[in-house]
């Protein structure tokens, strides 16, 4: 007997009609096979979004155990809701929080890691025939108090359980079909890909495609469980499998373009061009538990350097707070912030084997009058930062010289 673990995401469940949509199909397949199912929610459409609001709206500054108890809220209602929706139709569904499902976190609230899983309970209900509806997103603390696991985080939770459980499959159902060589609602010739390295899919996720939270496809290739991203309302199509990476899976060169939109730029003005300058700055933003991404110092006149790296957009105003408060030992001059800017990457696991890659990108945005202000490059990937406003004409002419275009 085979054991599944589906799960579907917020844009897939925007409405009741959608829900019974998901419920039929969810129910003809148990009662027509002979396999055990779980099922892992995300909250209903925008839901959590509302629910971070309510938060802003009522508090500053809200103490972090009260605001997962809040934005965990979300994925209690789709489970009943989907719940209900089965057994009216004459099927068997247990709905479970992240707690009764035995998910277990540290106490980093808002953004907590899954320690362990015991699946007692979910495996009792799996041998009473049951379909297991979980809340994704969510879990429990060693002091019992609701964690939440980051936005996106029903990703984690789903191929957490498909580990957990040994699951043959687990499928992550969605609003588009697969995977794509790039966002499509940024490029209209994006491309869907049928199979992704879980190297790749890394690269991705990490390099902003919200396709996939990152944890889930870490989780997914420490424990080698296969991922299948799949249209939510369409049935029978293939999707993007992601699997570790096997011989014959050699193929293209670049296998796609992430973007994000959340860095900020910091920019360090006239600091000593001497031994120990970089750890004076990046010290204390580290102390406070900033992450620093990209780094470039200029070397300027007179022994003095421009130091410049980028955060995360929402750690910018922490950062400068910092920087302020350290200006002495810092020993700068003055410095400058800019947020509109945006990381555009190519990734792929052929660039290994193939030189001249990272200048075809640099002479492919010159062409197209697009200015680099930072780069940064690995085994089997390039990001450079750019103005936000040149974000479409940056992904769109990169998709078409590295040949991504779909036919
Ligand atoms: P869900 O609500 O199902 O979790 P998400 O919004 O988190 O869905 O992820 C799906 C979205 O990810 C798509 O609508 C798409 O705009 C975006 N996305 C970004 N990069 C990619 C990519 N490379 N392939 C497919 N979708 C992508
Ligand atoms: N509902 C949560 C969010 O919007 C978790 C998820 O969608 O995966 O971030
Ligand atoms: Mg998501």
């Amino acid at each position: 007997m085979t054991l599944i673990v589906k799960k579907y995401g917020g844009s897939s469940l925007s409405s009741v009609a959608k829900l019974r949509n998901i419920a039929k199909t969810t129910h003809d397949l148990h009662h027509n096979s002979n396999q055990k199912i779980v099922v892992v929610l995300s909250a209903m459409g925008s839901s959590t979004d509302k629910l971070v609001d309510l938060s802003i709206r009522a508090v500053k500054d809200a103490n972090k155990r009260d605001y997962d108890m809040l934005l965990s809220s979300g994925e209690q209602v789709s489970i009943a809701m989907l719940s209900m929706l089965i057994n009216d139709l004459g099927g068997r569904a247990i709905p479970l929080t992240g707690w009764q499902a035995g998910i277990k976190t540290d106490s980093s609230h808002a953004n907590a890691r899954i320690k362990s899983i015991n699946t007692k309970r979910i495996k009792a209900e799996l041998r009473k025939n049951n379909i297991v509806v979980i809340a994704g997103f969510q879990g429990i603390t060693s002091e019992d108090n609701i964690s939440t696991l980051g936005r996106g985080g029903s990703d984690t939770t789903a191929v957490a359980l498909a580990a957990a459980l040994k699951a043959d499959e687990c499928h992550i159902f969605t609003d588009v079909d697969g995977v794509y060589t790039t966002d499509p609602r940024i490029c209209s010739k994006a491309r869907r890909l049928d199979l992704l390295t879980y190297e790749e899919m890394l690269e991705m996720s990490g390099l902003g495609s919200k396709v996939l939270q990152l944890r889930s496809v870490e989780f997914a290739s420490k424990y080698n469980v296969p991922i299948r991203v799949l249209d939510a309302h369409k049935n029978n199509a293939l999707g993007t499998l992601i699997t570790k990476e096997e011989k014959k899976m050699e193929g293209a060169i670049i296998s796609g373009i992430a973007f994000t939109k959340d860095e900020a730029e910091i920019m360090i003005k006239g600091v000593k061009d001497q031994p120990g300058v970089a750890a004076k700055i990046l010290g204390p933003i580290g102390t406070a538990k900033i992450e620093i991404d990209m780094i470039v110092q200029n070397v300027g006149s007179n022994g003095l350097a421009d130091f410049t790296f980028t955060v995360s957009r929402n750690t910018l105003k922490n950062a400068i707070k910092v920087i302020e408060n350290n200006k002495k030992s810092m020993g700068y001059s003055s410095f400058d912030t800019k947020n509109n800017i945006v990381k555009v990457s190519l990734i792929g696991v052929g660039m290994r084997s193939h030189a001249g890659i990272a200048s075809k990108m640099f002479k492919c945005l010159a062409k197209n009058k697009v200015n680099i202000r930072m780069i940064s490059t690995s085994e089997i990937k390039i990001s450079v930062v750019i103005d936000q406003k040149n974000l479409e004409i940056a992904v769109q002419a990169l998709h078409n010289e590295f040949k991504l275009d779909k036919k």
